[in-house]
């Protein structure tokens, strides 16, 4: 069974049909491109999972548990993971110190500074980062932040990693180290749900792609024996539309 498995969601904001319907399916080890033009819905599609909003109707499962609603505690307690455009990490804190922060097992003074700082480089380690614990997060690159931030989900056992549009804010050799980071935390069986407008991107790393337009999924498509080029000449003309002239 997949690690995620969002069934006919739907929310309204006022008038608005934000989303209307919607199913996303991402198994372990899989890369899923979400994409849309502004306004399509893709931030709220996350929110929804990340306990930011309560949907109006429809279901996600994660890891096996089907869950209506979700708090923003019980979606990382679920396992969700969001890395959001605007990162939630903190410049005066140092490295080690943001990835166990807010964390049950540091706070009673348990666990001392250096066993968390090893904890800390091994998971740094894993995303292949290449500050080190006691660097100061406000001194690092964006693309050395966002990865302390994705190192900080994987120390709470995130299954299901979202990406809001990662490479917005990042060089281009810093996007290329992004997408080696991807690959090799998909085969670390993260389900990862990629928001993206390019399609340079999605044919880079996309195992699957859902075209969201006006709330609704307007296109869906999964490799199945293709190869990616043909996976995003299969969504292209979707995209395009959906994101106008
Ligand atoms: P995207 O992330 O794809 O650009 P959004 O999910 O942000 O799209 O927006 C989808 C639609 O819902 C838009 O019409 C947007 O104006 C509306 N919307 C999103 N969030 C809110 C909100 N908090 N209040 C009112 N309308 C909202
Ligand atoms: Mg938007
Ligand atoms: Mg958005």
């Amino acid at each position: 069974e997949p690690t995620l498995r969002i069934r006919g969601l739907g929310k309204s904001f006022g008038g608005v049909r934000a989303l209307d319907d919607v199913d996303l399916t991402v198994p372990a080890g899989q890369v899923h491109a979400l994409l849309g033009h502004n306004g399509a819905g893709k931030s709220t599609l996350i929110k929804c999972l990340g306990g930011a909003y309560p949907p109006d109707t429809g279901t996600m499962e994660i890891d096996g548990t089907v869950h209506t609603r979700l708090s923003p505690r019980e979606s990382i307690a679920a396992g969700v993971a969001i890395i959001f455009q605007t990162l939630s990490v903190v410049d005066s804190l140092t490295v080690a110190e943001n990835i166990f922060l807010g964390q049950e097992w540091t706070r009673y003074g348990t666990v001392h500074r250096r066993a968390q700082e090893e904890v800390a480089a091994g998971l740094l380690e894993r995303v292949a980062a290449t500050c080190s614990p006691r660097d100061r997060l406000g001194e690092l690159s964006m693309g050395q932040r966002q990865l302390v931030e994705i190192a900080k989900a994987l120390s709470r056992s995130a299954s299901v990693l979202v990406l809001d549009e990662p490479t917005a804010a990042l060089s281009g050799a810093e996007s290329d180290a992004l997408a080696a980071r991807v690959e090799h935390l998909r085969t670390q069986g993260l389900a990862i749900v990629y928001v993206t407008h390019l399609l340079g991107e999605v044919e880079r790393l996309a195992d699957a792609v859902t075209v969201l337009r006006d709330g609704r999924v307007s296109h869906g498509s999964t490799m199945a024996g293709r190869t990616r080029q043909e996976l995003v000449e299969a969504v292209a003309g979707a995209a395009i539309a959906a994101h106008g002239p």
